[in-house]
């Protein structure tokens, strides 16, 4: 067996994992760690490298591995016993060392245009939201990587609430998994790859400030979606930014903008004072991309903030000489984010837009969906869990 090292939530992996490299971002909270009082670790959290090592004094053969693995990713089995490539008593045996474990679905709600919001619960009792949005044969899961988020850009309801823990690998795929099972997915169970899937990481955290459990579950979800299918959106954390360029398996690249330039970007994203857009449009710039991809920015438009002609025009200087792609997203209003938050008018946005096409900047509106489950941009809040510890709009 492997070296290993342990968190408070007793899971195990190898010292060699993502998940050990460095901290990057804002000091952790020590609260941030999962609690479990299970000390058996998920196999849910090993990549097929890892479980092949982990495995090997419980295993007689070291095809095992795989057969689990696949029997995890591609079947999507629930528990040891579904993987019936094993024998009844090599699953006992195991179940006294190992387990799988995914967090409940606790509510679903669906919106008037199809759109299905999954509040789950985590084992320690944290919960966490992710969004099911269909379109025709297509289907996009946004997915969370952290149950809150420390960096309180002020248009976000998920960073007026605060810090939450970072998920595992286990806990992030385990979203769409789950969110699968909502819907008859027969066919492409059958088959283990997964047509007409999508996946965003961009629910509740930012991915980037757990960047090793996101990359290990990049690597696990390839399994069934290509990579090109899956987006990681990001506010820019540098350091992790600069170590995806060396991910094994890359998903293509959001950045979430939202202002033209550092004094407006810092009024509503503090994280610019860390990292300054000079600085994040450098590494942009050599950020390598597959053939035909580019770079999504996505850009919420605030009434009177940041969707001016002139704003626009900032724009398209800031993204030149970038294979770009703009997304314009007016923002959704949300009583805990004040006045202040509001979108322009539907003519505001047009011009918007029509600023950035006319200088050759591909630019498109994002259509609001699921709204009035509040399962839309920047409205993931997980409404079931205890605020208690968290920012409160008293001691904002
Ligand atoms: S927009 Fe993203 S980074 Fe900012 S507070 Fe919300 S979840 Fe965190």
């Amino acid at each position: 067996m492997t070296s290993t090292s342990s968190n408070r939530s007793g899971s195990t992996r190898p010292a060699s994992s993502a998940a050990d490299a460095p901290p990057v971002g804002p000091a952790k909270n020590p609260e941030a760690e999962p609690v479990s009082r299970d000390p058996r670790p998920n196999l849910l959290d090993f990549t097929l490298k890892e479980l092949r090592e982990f495995l090997r004094p419980w295993v007689d053969r070291p095809f095992r591995a795989k057969q689990i693995f696949r029997a995890l990713h591609h079947r999507r089995v629930t528990d040891l016993q579904g993987v019936t490539e094993l024998s009844l008593s090599m699953r006992q045996d195991l179940e006294m060392h190992v387990r799988v474990e995914m967090p409940s679905l606790v509510r679903s709600q669906r919106s008037a245009d199809g759109t299905v919001k999954g509040l789950f619960e985590l084992e320690d009792g944290a919960s966490i939201e992710a969004v099911d949005i269909p379109d025709g044969r297509r289907r996009t899961f946004c997915i969370s990587s952290q149950a809150g988020c420390p960096l309180g850009c002020k248009f976000c309801v998920t960073g007026f609430w605060g810090a939450g823990r970072d998920l595992t690998p286990g806990e992030i795929v385990s979203q769409v998994y789950t969110l699968l099972g909502q819907e008859d997915t027969r066919e492409v169970h059958e088959t283990g790859d997964l047509p007409g899937i999508n996946v965003v990481f961009m629910g509740m955290g930012e991915p980037l400030l757990n960047a090793g459990a996101v990359r290990t579950s990049v690597e696990l979800l390839a399994e069934t979606i290509a990579p090109r299918r899956m987006t990681l959106s990001t506010i820019g954390i540098l350091p992790a930014l600069e170590e995806m360029i060396s991910w094994p398996v890359r998903p293509n690249l959001a950045i979430s903008l939202h202002a033209p330039d550092d004094a407006r970007r810092t009024k509503i994203m503090p994280v610019n004072r860390t990292h300054p857009l000079r600085d994040l449009m450098a590494l942009l710039h050599r950020f390598p991309l597959a053939k035909g991809r580019q770079i999504t920015f996505e850009y919420i438009l605030i009434r009177d903030f940041n969707d001016q002609p002139e704003a626009a025009r900032a724009l398209v200087r800031l993204v030149r000489g970038l294979p770009a792609k703009v997304n314009l997203i007016p923002i959704n209003p949300d009583p805990v984010l004040g006045d202040e938050m509001k979108p322009p008018a539907p003519s505001t946005v047009l011009a918007f837009q029509q600023e950035l096409k006319q200088r050759g900047v591909f630019t498109t509106i994002r259509r609001q969906r699921g709204d009035e489950v509040s399962g839309a941009c920047g409205q993931l809040r997980a409404f079931a869990r205890d605020p208690r510890g968290f920012r409160t709009p008293a001691n904002l």
